[in-house]
């Protein structure tokens, strides 16, 4: 069967040429790069060299760039990290409901640990209002972590409003930007970020293997222990071949950013234009400040989970909610945030797109999306009552 993938908010497929660069390092320069002879010296080397390429996509330096596991780790290393190193500071910490359980739970285990997190709402297209941020500091703050664009929704936060205020009053500020990293420009300086985290899989690289972007002079501890690796922030042998590949994919993103975004957000205007056409369609997120990639739609009275399933049926690959969320049965918390009610959350759906995407996939998804809905519709009691008008 012919596939077409419309996911890539889950995960991406690995270039070919981050493959390539991954290889020699998984067999001829296999060495542990603390090792002291030339075995090691080598894969070092080549950690060293894709730190520079992470470093320079951020505008940062490479001793602030540690390679961990991927976005979880990288979250969790942030609120963990900053929380236990500035206990004595204070024990608040400000973010917003709709992170990722990659921050949303650590700061939940903070908060029983004696912590104060305060969960900042959004508006209807998933913004966060800096002047809550600001109102919701207090001289116990210590942490503002706010991601950059919603990984359900494609809203794209204010960073630079966020982070000026974080630097006006000395607090460490974060963001997951697993989302946007290689995808669309960021200056850590120019937002002022203190801590970023990013995600080899979200952007052609390889899975296992992140990072998380620490400014010089943070105050952060360590949760790993046992090892001197990545600037004593990670202990651990390095995942070489996959940070190879986290190189490479930046190196090639930065090349082709611009022309990818364009590309991409052509066939997302294209696709919102043909899907606002069709009855019962809402799109979800910020209709301006939202990732080039991100669809995210709600169909009346039709249930996502069933439109994935049909949709899977013939060969065409998206998502309800969120990913994450698909095992839990419950209503994606970034849907009621953002005022869905739980009928409407559960009758949502998310295509993202991607480089390898071609405008004749987006037809094909088009033909077979109006099929789908068509059938599910008349197979609806719901729907059908409430088009009778018997409702
Ligand atoms: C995918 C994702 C993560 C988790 O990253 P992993 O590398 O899969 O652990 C965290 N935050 C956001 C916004 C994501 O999209």
């Amino acid at each position: 069967m012919n596939r077409i993938y419309l996911d890539h908010a889950a995960t991406t497929p690995i270039r070919p040429e981050v493959i390539e660069a991954m290889q020699p390092f998984l067999n001829q320069y296999f060495g542990n790069p603390s090792s002291l002879h030339h075995f090691g010296k080598e894969a070092l080397q080549a950690i060293n060299e894709a730190r520079e390429k992470v470093a320079h996509i951020l505008g940062a330096r490479p001793d602030e760039v540690v390679f961990v596991s991927g976005g979880t780790e990288s979250d969790n290393l942030a609120i963990f990290g900053v929380a236990h190193a500035n206990r004595d500071r204070g024990k608040h910490i400000i973010t917003t409901q709709i992170e990722h359980y990659a921050v949303l739970e650590p700061c939940r285990f903070l908060e029983r640990e004696g912590w104060k997190v305060t969960y900042l709402p959004v508006d209807r297209s998933g913004m966060v209002d800096p002047a809550d941020i600001r109102e919701a500091i207090t001289d116990d703050t210590i942490l503002i972590s706010v991601m950059h664009a919603n990984n359900e929704i494609g809203t794209i936060q204010p960073l630079k409003e966020i982070g000026t205020i974080a630097k006006e009053r000395n607090i460490y500020f974060h963001t997951d930007a697993v989302q946007t990293f290689s995808h669309i420009p960021i200056d850590v300086n120019e937002l002022h970020i203190d801590l970023l985290s990013f995600s080899g899989h979200k952007f052609y690289g390889p899975k296992g293997v992140g990072g998380l972007y620490v400014r010089k002079g943070t105050a952060i501890s360590p949760y790993l222990h046992g090892g001197y690796q990545e600037f004593k922030l990670r202990a651990g042998t390095e995942n070489v071949s996959g940070i190879v590949g986290v190189g490479k994919a930046v190196q090639l993103a930065m090349l082709e950013m611009d022309a990818q975004t364009a590309y991409i957000a052509s066939m997302r205007d294209k696709l919102v234009k043909s899907l606002s056409e069709i009855e019962g369609i809402r799109l979800n997120g910020h209709q301006l400040h939202r990732l080039p990639n991100n669809i995210n739609i709600t169909v009346d009275l039709v249930d996502g989970e069933a439109m994935v399933i049909h949709l899977d049926f013939k060969g065409i690959a998206v998502s309800t909610g969120s990913s994450c969320t698909g095992a839990t049965k419950g209503p994606s918390h970034v849907l009621t945030a953002i005022g869905l009610s739980y009928e409407d959350a559960r009758s949502t759906l998310r295509i993202t797109l991607g480089k390898n995407n071609r405008e004749s996939e987006i037809d094909y998804f088009l033909e077979v999306f109006k099929d789908v809905l068509n059938n599910l519709r008349r197979m609806s009691p719901v729907y059908q009552e409430k088009k009778s008008g018997s409702r």
